[in-house]
């Protein structure tokens, strides 16, 4: 073989198929790769904001469930509860990455079940040589890495990330209760930055937290993620339970031995850039560009990248198509660049304190009681409310008479 492709996607999670998609759309020659065993899931809550499903509402084809209603938790319990004016969709990721690999495919992407090691990248007089896991070679002008938070050839190419660039979220897939409606919980942590969610899909539930890396404890955090689960089992059952501590009866301790025996437990990274690596860092280069969560492109305050990675795509994909892939770089910095580095700058200051109790514990009492607080907050989940102006706004509202 040795055929010349125009480009080769490394990575068929949402960037790179989307990317294909585009690309193949626009006349371009691509090829996708992606090693991923069949069948296997990629580690993700699986939240789509109603944002992205505005920016494209095909996805709404994917099969997924739609949430209208969440339940907010404060690091300290407090309860609210939200209908959501601009619902968002939960997805499983096998249905949600097939899906998109399966629209790249039909727009004329020709799609590989094989892994790419970056060390079987090399330059060549017109673009590059590639190696696939099979020993096979594949010619092409372009290359991007679409391959996630843990890209080897995003290392190779633009330099590793610092432990400070990084978030970890892990969890558990556990069945849905047998009697009961199983809610969507957003939960802030206490004493930690970061956040638990309980996101029910059409099969089971993915339970997770997320966090930094830099404050990772596997231990305290783990036991903290038990309590959560526990705890929304027991709330299923009638069991006065709280957010963060569980009832100890026999019930409660029939559903946290059922729950040991039948959950499976996740991990994985999420890109957390630190405010000045934004400035630094490169998503594109000669020849080569990174999209998704292998240039970095997630929310660091609630570790939302799918958004990013199909956004990163579609600049990309234009960019391309228009001959003028150098500009792709200038273009994700202008369209959602800022507004990421920005929320690196607010992480601290999204989970620190405010009017002496944590931000977090402050916007769910005020947003108990206030309805334009309400509204801020779905506006938040919605993907519609910055973090910059958040304090500003919430406090304006404090002020001002329902
Ligand atoms: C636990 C957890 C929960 C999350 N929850 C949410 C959420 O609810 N909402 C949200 O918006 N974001 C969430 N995220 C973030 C989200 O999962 C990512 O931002 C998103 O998947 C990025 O898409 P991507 O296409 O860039 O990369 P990925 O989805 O990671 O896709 C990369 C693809 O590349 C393939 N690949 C990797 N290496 C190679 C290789 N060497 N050769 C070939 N193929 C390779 C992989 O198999 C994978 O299919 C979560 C992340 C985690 C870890």
């Amino acid at each position: 073989m040795n055929e010349e492709f125009d480009v080769l996607i490394v990575g068929a999670g949402p960037a790179g198929s989307f990317a294909a998609e585009r690309l193949a759309l626009g006349g371009a020659r691509v090829a996708l790769f992606d090693g991923r065993p069949e069948g296997e899931p990629k580690a993700c809550g699986g939240g789509v904001t109603a944002k992205a499903l505005k920016a494209w509402p095909h996805l709404l084809d994917a099969v997924g469930r739609t949430v209208r209603e969440l339940e907010l938790y404060s690091p300290s319990g407090q309860r609210l509860h939200l209908k959501l004016d601009e619902p968002f969709a939960i997805y499983s990721r096998i249905a949600f990455d097939s899906y998109l690999r399966d629209r790249a495919q039909a727009a004329g992407a020709e799609v590989v079940s094989q892994k790419i090691s970056a060390r079987a990248i090399s330059r060549t007089a017109n673009g590059w040589s590639v190696q696939d896991a099979s020993g096979a070679t594949w010619s092409t002008k372009f290359l991007v890495a679409a391959d996630g938070a843990n890209s080897g050839i995003a290392k190779k190419l633009a330099g590793p990330l610092a432990a400070a660039d990084m978030e970890v979220a892990f969890g558990y897939r556990a069945p849905l209760p047998e009697k009961a409606e199983a809610p969507t919980v957003v939960a802030f942590l206490p004493r930690w930055v970061g956040y638990a969610w309980a996101f029910p899909r059409l099969d089971h539930i993915s339970f997770g937290i997320a966090t930094t890396q830099e404050d990772f404890d596997h231990k305290a955090l783990d036991e903290l993620m038990w309590q959560f689960m526990v705890g929304y089992y027991q709330q299923r059952e009638n069991i006065k339970a709280k957010m963060w501590s569980n009832v100890d009866t026999d019930a409660a301790r029939a559903i946290e031995k059922n729950l040991r025996a039948t959950a499976e437990r996740y991990a994985a990274r999420i890109p957390g850039l630190a405010d000045k690596t934004w400035d630094k860092r490169r998503a594109s280069g000669e020849n080569w560009a990174l999209l998704g969560d292998a240039a970095g492109f997630a929310d660091p305050v609630t570790g939302e990248g799918i958004y990013y990675a199909l956004r990163s795509a579609e600049l990309f994909a234009a960019a391309f198509l228009e001959e003028r892939p150098e500009e792709y770089e200038a273009r994700w910095r202008k369209d959602f660049g800022g507004e990421l580095r920005r929320a690196s700058q607010m992480r601290r200051r999204f989970y620190g304190n405010f009017w002496g109790a944590p931000f977090t514990e402050r916007m769910i009492e005020f947003a108990r009681g206030h309805r334009g607080i309400k509204k801020v907050l779905g506006d938040l989940v919605a993907g519609e409310q910055g973090y910059v102006d958040l304090k500003r706004k919430l406090a304006r509202k404090v002020l001002r008479p329902i």
